[in-house]
């Protein structure tokens, strides 16, 4: 640790009352905390305020005048409290979100105590090295190619943003335009291939990026929301390359897996980008059981993929991770130049050089700090506990007739429906009501769905046994 000569500031009183005060406002912080999360499995997991008493614990005129740093974070405590959502509860399943892990929550904390710029190399030297390691262990638990570059991004909407634009500048570039100097507007056009089952984020990285909804073709998918890649192949062939293709590791509803070593196949033939939205799904490929790493088989052969931190590995949000393989077209789509900035080469890693933002926050820390704390075992059983339920409960759930799973089960998502779309409406409004569980509905290929995501704290064996029973008794009592 270093030491500073404090000689001077010890003499002067205010500076010890600070220190006082500094101490007693983080050990109180730390205790709201830890209080928060013991609690938070006996807790209901829905948000208990109103719009309305939020916005009265929150609201009044701009203070005139402040108050104790102590006196602030009490009043943060007391009207959040009534508005916050049991995310990090084993009772939330409404949607694909992680639940905080408690050494990713400490790195955290550090992180914004250490106030570090991580920008570039020389801002936090610290921050820098930390996201070269967590980023080869990512690759390493991901099984992708360990020459890949990693961008710390704040989730996967710019993971994929990231990625796109380094597949854009790059593809172009094989069109013998440079987009760097001659932008968008005039440059050949290219064609893109997408799922129709693609995620929504998908389309909005595309239309920041300049490629609007009508340019896109559209590819087929089968019942279970993967691409077809026989749609695919009669698509590719008739809009030649070089293209950019994107293929999804795990549906939002489904769990399902594209056929990758076919996908990239067929964009080979062409000279086309293959980007996979991995955002949850990709984690298979750390699993510890053979079957579920083969679900993602091939998909190391893309050229990017965009994949969450705060999903399935319970990164404190905001993380996700820009994965491209070619790592100079990564650079050349993000890297900003300035007289004080360098490349990576010639003063370490450059963070910056890999996301949109320059000044951000030392992302890297806690993914660092979780990997650290799970090791890769730690990581295949989160990634394997959370399959294990969704296959436990799904089978539990399908032996009552009326209830059906519409879709075959592939990792940690469920969709559910029941009798037909008013029943299915019906049981997730019962069980919102019960409050017990955290439960959403979403609509998908045109039905209504009971949607379960088991992706945030792991549940015990009578949690499980409880969710079934809760969903099976609120339907049987519609029935009745
Ligand atoms: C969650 C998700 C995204 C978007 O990720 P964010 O972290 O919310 O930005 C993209 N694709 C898929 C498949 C997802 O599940």
């Amino acid at each position: 640790m270093q030491t500073h000569d404090c000689g001077k500031l010890n003499s002067d009183k205010e500076a010890k009352l600070s220190d006082l005060e500094l101490e007693t406002l983080f050990s109180f912080t730390a205790e709201e905390a830890a209080a928060y999360r013991k609690s938070a499995g006996s807790n209901s997991p829905y948000a208990k305020g109103s719009r309305d008493e939020l916005r009265a614990g929150f609201g009044g005129p701009l203070p005139e005048h402040g108050v104790s740093n102590r006196t602030a974070i009490e009043a943060l405590v007391r009207n959040a409290g009534p508005g916050l959502v049991g995310t990090v509860s084993p009772a939330a399943f409404g949607w694909v979100m992680g639940g905080s892990h408690p050494a990713g929550v400490a790195a955290d904390w550090l992180t914004s105590a250490w106030g570090q710029n991580a920008g570039i190399f020389q801002t936090t030297p610290a921050s820098a090295v930390a996201e070269e390691v967590a980023a080869s262990w990512l690759l390493d638990l991901l099984g992708l190619p360990s020459e890949a570059s990693v961008g710390f991004t704040t989730g996967a909407t710019m993971a994929g943003f990231t990625c796109l634009a380094a597949a854009r500048g790059e593809i172009l570039r094989r069109y013998g335009w440079d987009i760097d100097a001659d932008g968008l507007a005039q440059s050949p056009r290219f064609p893109i291939f997408l799922s129709e089952e693609a995620h929504t984020t998908i389309y909005a990285a595309l239309r920041y990026l300049g490629f609007g909804r009508r340019g896109l073709i559209a590819v087929k998918s089968d019942e279970d929301g993967r691409m077809d890649a026989s749609d695919l192949e009669a698509k590719i062939r008739s809009a030649p390359g070089p293209g950019l293709v994107i293929a999804q590791a795990g549906h939002i509803n489904s769990g399902a897996m594209d056929d990758f070593s076919r996908i990239c196949a067929l964009a080979q033939e062409n000279n086309s980008w293959v980007h996979v939205d991995g955002a949850f799904g990709l984690w298979a490929r750390a699993s510890g059981v053979n079957e579920r790493r083969n679900l993602c088989k091939g998909a190391d052969q893309a050229d990017s993929w965009s994949v969450d931190g705060h999903k399935w590995l319970q990164v404190p949000y905001d993380c996700g991770y820009a994965i491209v393989r070619d790592a100079d077209a990564h650079q050349r789509a993000m890297s900003i130049t300035a007289s004080y900035l360098n490349r990576d080469s010639e003063d370490g890693r450059i963070p910056s050089a890999y996301v949109p933002e320059l000044s951000r926050r030392a992302r890297g820390f806690a993914t660092w700090s979780i990997i650290k704390a799970l090791g890769r075992t730690g990581v295949a059983e989160l990634v394997d506990g959370a399959c294990d339920t969704a296959y436990e409960i799904a089978e539990s759930l399908a032996a009552v007739s009326g209830i059906e799973i519409i879709h075959k089960v592939f990792l940690n998502q469920i969709a559910l429906s029941f009798d037909d779309d008013t029943m299915t409406q019906n049981v997730i409004e019962v069980l919102q009501e019960q409050g017990k569980w955290f439960v959403k509905g979403a609509v998908w290929k045109g039905r209504n769905v009971l949607r379960l995501s088991f992706i945030s704290a792991p549940m015990t064996d009578s949690q499980k046994r409880e969710l079934a029973e809760d969903i099976i008794a609120a339907y049987k009592s519609l029935t009745a």
